[in-house]
């Protein structure tokens, strides 16, 4: 049993009570850092969550600048473990746990997938990277936690994964989206019928973004619920904001970071229900407690009530990164965008990238993107009838003419841990 009845549904006083004494102790504990020490010199104990505002923003250029103590909050003798951000978006930044920051986070990650149904009688396999890669280690500690047969079987290796799945029977498995796809192509060449030889009931997906059209995808391909599941290793990893049963927004664990939205430009606070930037302050790290961090992850705070009872407020799904935004002639856009619109189309396959380049000093976008040898029976002739349909829906939803090239299925190329969609071959970028 790992429904903590009366965190997740505590009433909205105490929560905020709760926070406001945590953060307090939070700022107590991070003036022990040589990055925080002055940047928090001035500030006394805060009376107010609206007082939040009085403490300085964090980056992860700080971390990095801060690289590597910087920003430890305690002598190294109560240090366990590091992990390190995946570096999409540049050098690595390191973060510390102590015990105790290693057992609170295997209790989110417990937390979260028993919301999302897992329980200890299930085969959980967990295809996220372990190492230095958060999403590994972090959803193994909390499917221990929770009970759960864990199998540590890592990324890649898609017979490998299915043999796995068939022989003991996996019902919930953790996986990056994009690499889900991937795996239902093997599916297909083996031959396997998902209904009949495989037990699978949840799936896990996060650590990148995705859209409402790929999580449908990923339900009607395996046959399973697919919970949408945020975090960063900053903050320590999965199990930060996860969906529950009614898969309207992910509750982010109140007692664990305090959320704040902020206006991406100005760095405002926004009110529940507009969107901005995503900036958490930890609640109960030990080693590395960070101060309005600001996650570059785009969403809105749902405040109304949820079904399910649990009065943390929920998140919506991250629609972007604001370092993934590309500028096409002036005219912003999300690949997430591109993503909706392409799973829209039967035809599409597995894989897609999308290029920018310079023609005649104009931006240009190209969406490189794999057939689907099932459901494309056509001539070159209806395939150019096609990528001229796309062209169009594209066209209408991001404002930008692209072009639109199918490929051979299997002919682009995949990494093994989170997938790489933009390549920009701009001179000037
Ligand atoms: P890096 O910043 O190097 O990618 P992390 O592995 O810590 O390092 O990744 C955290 C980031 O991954 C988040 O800030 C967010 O941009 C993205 N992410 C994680 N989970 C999700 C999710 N469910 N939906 C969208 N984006 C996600
Ligand atoms: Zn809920």
């Amino acid at each position: 049993m790992f429904w903590q009845k009366e965190i997740e549904t505590q009433n909205k006083e105490n929560l905020r009570k709760f926070q406001l004494e945590c953060i307090n102790k939070q700022i107590a504990l991070a003036r022990n850092s040589q990055f925080y020490k002055d940047k928090l010199a001035n500030i006394d104990k805060l009376n107010s969550l609206e007082e939040v505002r009085k403490l300085p923003f964090t980056t992860k250029q700080d971390l990095r600048d801060s690289f590597p103590y910087g920003c430890l909050a305690t002598d190294l003798k109560n240090v366990v473990r590091m992990h390190s951000s995946s570096g999409t978006t540049g050098n690595p930044t390191v973060i510390f746990h102590t015990k105790d920051d290693i057992a609170n986070w295997a209790n989110i990650s417990a937390r979260s997938m028993y919301m999302a149904g897992a329980r200890n009688t299930d085969i959980f396999q967990n295809t996220m990277g372990y190492g230095l890669f958060s999403g590994g280690l972090g959803f193994h500690y909390g499917g221990e936690r929770l009970g759960m047969l864990t199998i540590p079987i890592g990324p890649g290796n898609s017979k490998r994964q299915l043999w796995f799945m068939q022989h003991f029977k996996t019902t919930v498995v953790h996986i990056l989206p994009s690499y889900a796809l991937r795996l239902s192509g093997t599916i297909k060449e083996l031959g396997i019928d998902v209904k009949k030889d495989l037990n699978l009931k949840i799936f896990f997906i996060g650590a990148e973004p995705h859209s409402e059209a790929m999580r449908k995808k990923i339900e009607e391909l395996y046959d399973v619920k697919a919970f949408n599941s945020y975090g960063l290793s900053e903050i320590s990893g999965p199990g930060i904001a996860f969906e529950c049963p009614y898969q309207d927004g992910l509750h982010i664990w109140e007692d664990y970071v305090y959320p704040e939205i902020v206006d991406s430009k100005t760095f405002e606070p926004l009110p529940d229900g507009q969107e901005g930037e995503l900036v958490l302050t930890t609640l109960q790290r030990q080693a590395m407690p960070l101060m309005r961090y600001r996650t570059k992850d785009l969403t809105k705070i749902i405040s109304e009530p949820c079904k399910c009872g649990r009065t943390h407020r929920r998140i919506a799904r991250i629609t972007a990164r604001t370092d993934d935004m590309m500028i096409i002639n002036g005219v912003n856009i999300f690949p997430i965008q591109i993503e909706k619109t392409i799973l829209s189309v039967p035809e599409a396959g597995k894989n897609y990238i999308i290029e920018l380049f310079d023609n005649n000093c104009m931006d240009k976008l190209r969406v490189k993107i794999e057939i689907n040898n099932e459901t494309f029976k056509g001539t070159l002739k209806d395939l150019e009838i096609l990528q001229n349909k796309l062209v169009n829906e594209l066209k209408q939803e991001l404002d930008v003419t692209p072009v639109v090239q199918f490929v051979e299925s299997g002919s682009l190329p995949v990494t093994e841990g989170k997938a790489k969609r933009v390549i920009d071959l701009r001179t000037k970028k």
